[in-house]
């Protein structure tokens, strides 16, 4: 369970995250929904222990995060949370599966490397490089590294941003599988209204601020 409570992320004029409260469900597929600049990616990335809060609580199984030292705070980042960006970010020099395994060796208990391209249908294209593989393939060897950590949370940035949409949509897909077969939470975050349709709950930010939070009824597979 997650929960954050007034959170506030202030930058010198700007502020970037203003009175923030809702929580989310293990094995819940959350979107948040928001313009551009409405201030997703600085939540996503104080979820995931990447940025700091001005204020606020952010409550993982009752553990607030944002009283976390530093070693605490890597120790969630290693195992707790998975990040998938919008640019993939794969170290460049390493193949697809170097790449994962990077990730795969700092945890205990993860998926094996091999195991996790091969659940992303990527098991052939475990010695290309990233300039080696189209966008889609790319992103799928970020998602399989974030899921070779086995994380508990799975936070991915507009994970559909820079690919068309045929290929975005088997992202989306492969997505809704983990969170459906293994019960990870995966919030995602999209300025795409469409996209929010295959969500549980849908997280509405505007200016900042909470607009909305509704539990999807329509739920809609993507297919
Ligand atoms: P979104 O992901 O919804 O596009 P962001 O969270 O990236 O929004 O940004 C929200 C606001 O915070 C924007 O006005 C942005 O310019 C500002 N912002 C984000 N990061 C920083 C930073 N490191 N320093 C100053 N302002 C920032
Ligand atoms: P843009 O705004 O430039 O279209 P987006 O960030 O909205 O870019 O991403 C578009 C991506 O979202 C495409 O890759 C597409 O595959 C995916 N997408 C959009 N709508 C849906 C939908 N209803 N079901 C599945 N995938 C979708």
């Amino acid at each position: 369970m997650i929960e954050v409570k007034n959170l506030y992320k202030k930058y010198n004029f700007i502020t970037a995250n203003n009175d923030i409260s809702f929580k989310i469900d293990d094995g819940e597929f959350v979107v948040i929904l928001g313009a551009s600049g409405a201030g997703k990616s600085t939540l996503l990335n104080i979820l995931g222990g990447i940025e700091v809060a001005t204020s606020g609580s952010v409550l993982i199984d009752g553990e607030d995060i944002t009283k976390y030292n530093n070693k605490k705070l890597t120790m969630y980042r290693r195992n707790i949370v998975g990040f998938v960006f919008q640019f993939y970010n794969l170290i460049p020099n390493l193949t697809a599966l170097e790449n994962v395994k990077l990730a795969y060796d700092l945890v205990e208990g993860g998926i094996e490397p091999v195991k996790a391209l091969s659940l992303v249908g990527l098991e052939k294209r475990e010695n290309n490089f990233p300039y080696e593989l189209s966008g889609g393939e790319q992103q799928r060897v970020s998602i399989a590294r974030a899921i070779s950590k086995n994380p508990k949370i799975l936070l991915c940035d507009e994970p559909t941003g820079a690919l068309d949409y045929n290929t975005g949509k088997q992202v989306l897909k492969l997505l809704e599988k983990i969170c459906s077969e293994t019960k990870t939470t995966v919030i995602l975050i999209t300025h795409n209204q469409e996209i929010a349709k295959i969500a549980d709950k849908i997280i509405e930010i505007s200016d900042s601020k909470v607009k909305s939070i509704n539990i999807n009824e329509k739920k809609l597979s993507v297919d």
